[in-house]
């Protein structure tokens, strides 16, 4: 209401605005679930409320790295753009609990650090002074290892690395109660301690969970005689795999190890959907009585590389992106993932965000001076000095950040935006409205045939809507393409004069297949034949939601079983290589037997193919049908038990080359 009244008339305005204060009032003073009810805060970020979540939630994040980055010369600001210590912007943005992981001896002989913070028990306790001084709790994440414990690496320290099952058990025991003991003794607030990291395959070098529950075992026996307060936390991955939490929580029961909070890593683009993670979590901690709660998280802002050594994400491959890669999209996908953990329950205690202040040490075309910098401080993720421990993955690729793209401050140390999320949770933000991310989009065009782009593209704005807005293209790219003809080519375009949008355009040979997407009213050359007796069960359906590309496809469905085939002979084609696709969809499909086939010259070409679900489009391909006498009859062959539907569309035959 605020923001539109600046546009309205000022008579319009005045009232609207005094509205807008008494109301403001009236909402103050309402009370829902213990906390005032108020209008969402003005702010430059888009954040939802989440109505549920509780004064005590966790909002954590793991600054293991800042003591070695500060080291390097990296500086941090606050919104103002004046130097300050990091801890309080932190705990300014709504941070309450901070994370710190510890390994036991992250050194080489020579005493050289073996990189990723140098993170021993000495920083441990500076980072988790310096968090109390700031008021924040502070979450010990005891790796027992030298170096990075993971799930693909669960190392022994070098010093227990030859003791037997029950001297490396007892070392573990001691090595946790003296550790807690010398953080509480520095007047550190430790409100949880972890036993162990991402010890989803592994623990200290065992691999058998019987030896692993024991280890788990001595290090919560120990946090318990330091003291009873502090929670007892394990770690795992991988939420996304089907049962793996169900199994692991089993184990951990049967086995009698006590703890009080199931941690699981949550990375957007690697582990599944929000909906499973909170499935999942809420089976442990309605099973056994657990608390729940994310121990890593983090989402891109940029793709951009800041320090020269490339970034977790995005890749190319392997990865789901669902939010813009923006400090909005950062921004939401992190409050999601809160949602995701505050729906759990009562039993949902909290996320933390993993390393949202590992920025470059320098800009990434100074990788020399940064790798300087990363070896004398271990401001990088690893060193030079870590391959005698860590040789197949740090012996070749040590180097600097790979989150410094998923860093809540920017490659220059001031905060983003979306740090601010975790206290925004609580109130909601409200941003003005604006485009903050362009979808790109793929265009298959014919060789030969007008072509043109579309006028207008999807947009997102900062409040998650989508839209769409008119797009200025690249002119003499899109004419330079045409004229080469047949070929991939990106086509670059602009959104509201500064946003960049591509298009990716394939320019296709011309399709030899009459009618291919069953839009014309002539369909004679399209023969269809029942087989097995069959009654006709197919139509060509005006229905644009069933079809590939315009409004027709061929629609099939049967109460008795479908078993028929559509085919079409193509003559006076040029000898040469051709290409054969469709497209198909549909589901119901019991005891299915579909594929795509052409027969020229005396030999036949199938490949089979299936139905998947509604529109979600299987695309066979057959390559290399070699065309000599000019003619080439194609078709599918659709065969399926009582009750399969579907569609067909989109055929198209293309000559790839001439014959060799
Ligand atoms: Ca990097």
């Amino acid at each position: 209401m605020r923001r539109k009244g600046a546009f309205i008339l000022l008579a319009f305005f005045m009232i609207l605005s005094s509205f807008n204060i008494n109301s403001k009032t009236g909402f103050a003073a309402n009370q829902e679930g213990g906390r005032n009810v108020s209008e969402p805060v003005e702010a430059d970020i888009f954040v939802k409320r989440i109505d549920a979540i509780s004064e005590e939630f966790i909002k954590g994040v793991d600054v293991s790295s800042i003591l070695a980055l500060e080291d390097s010369g990296v500086k941090f600001y606050n919104e103002s753009g004046k130097k300050q210590d990091i801890f309080q912007t932190l705990s300014e943005a709504g941070v309450n609990y901070v994370r710190v992981r510890v390994w036991n001896d992250p050194y080489d002989a020579e005493g050289n650090g073996y990189g990723g913070g140098n993170n021993d028990l000495q920083k441990a306790i500076e980072i988790g002074k310096r968090a109390t001084a700031n008021g924040m709790k502070l979450l010990v994440d005891f790796h027992y290892s030298d170096f990075w414990a993971d799930p693909a690496k669960q190392q022994a320290p070098k010093a227990w690395a030859n003791s037997s099952f029950e001297d490396k058990k007892q070392a573990l025991y001691t090595y946790t109660r003296e550790s807690l003991q010398a953080m509480l003794n520095e007047g550190i607030d430790i409100g949880m301690v972890q036993v162990g990291n991402e010890t989803t395959g592994g623990f200290v070098g065992e691999t058998d969970w019987a030896k692993m529950s024991e280890l788990f075992s001595a290090g919560s026996k120990a946090i318990r005689e330091v003291d009873p307060t502090i929670l007892v936390a394990l770690h795992f991955t991988n939420p996304e795999k089907a049962g793996r939490y169900e199994t692991i929580a089993e184990t951990l029961h049967k086995n009698q190890v006590d703890y009080d909070v199931f941690a699981s890593s949550y990375y957007p683009f690697w582990h599944g959907t929000l909906e499973n993670l909170t499935s999942v979590l809420k089976n442990v901690a309605d099973t056994y009585g657990k608390k729940v709660m994310v121990a890593e998280t983090s989402y891109t802002y940029t793709e951009e590389d800041g320090d020269g050594h490339g970034n977790t994400a995005p890749k190319e491959t392997g990865q789901t992106l669902n939010y813009p890669i923006t400090v909005q999209g950062q921004a939401t996908a992190v409050r999601d993932v809160i949602e995701a953990v505050v729906n759990v329950g009562e039993a949902g205690i909290g996320v933390f965000y993993w390393e949202p202040a590992w920025i470059p040490v320098g800009p990434s075309n100074k990788m020399k001076q940064n790798m300087k910098k990363w070896e004398k401080d271990g401001s990088g993720w690893a060193t030079s000095f870590a391959a005698e421990y860590d040789p197949e993955d740090a012996g070749h690729w040590y180097g600097g950040s790979a989150v410094d793209n998923q860093a809540l401050f920017d490659f220059n140390g001031n905060p983003l935006p979306s740090l601010n999320v975790f206290k925004y949770v609580d109130t909601g933000a409200d941003a003005p409205l604006k485009i903050d991310d362009v979808k790109d989009l793929s265009i298959s065009r014919i060789a030969g045939e007008d072509i043109t782009l579309p006028k207008n593209v999807t947009v997102i704005y900062n409040n998650g809507a989508e839209g769409t807005a008119a797009v200025t293209w690249d002119h003499d790219a899109l004419q330079q393409a045409i004229s080469s003809g047949v070929g991939s080519y990106v086509i670059e375009g602009v959104v509201e004069g500064s946003m960049v949008v591509k298009a990716n355009l394939q320019i296709n040979p011309k399709n030899d297949v009459a009618n291919p997407s069953f839009e014309a009213s002539d369909r004679s050359m399209w023969e269809i034949t029942y087989k097995n007796g069959t009654y006709p069960h197919t139509s060509y359906q005006q229905k644009a939601s069933d079809a590939k590309s315009g409004n027709y496809s061929l629609h099939f469905y049967s109460a008795d079983a479908v078993d028929f085939q559509v085919e079409q002979t193509i003559t006076g084609l040029e000898p040469g290589s051709y290409k054969l696709s469709m497209f198909l969809q549909g589901g119901d499909a019991g005891n299915s037997d579909m594929y795509l086939y052409a027969s020229t010259g005396g030999k036949k070409y199938r490949v089979d193919t299936s139905v998947n679900g509604w529109v979600n489009w299987s695309h066979p391909e057959i390559g290399e049908i070699l065309v000599l006498d000019g003619t080439v009859t194609i078709g599918a062959s659709i065969k399926a038990s009582a009750g399969a539907w579907g569609s067909l569309d989109d055929f198209a035959l293309y000559r790839v080359r001439d014959v060799e």
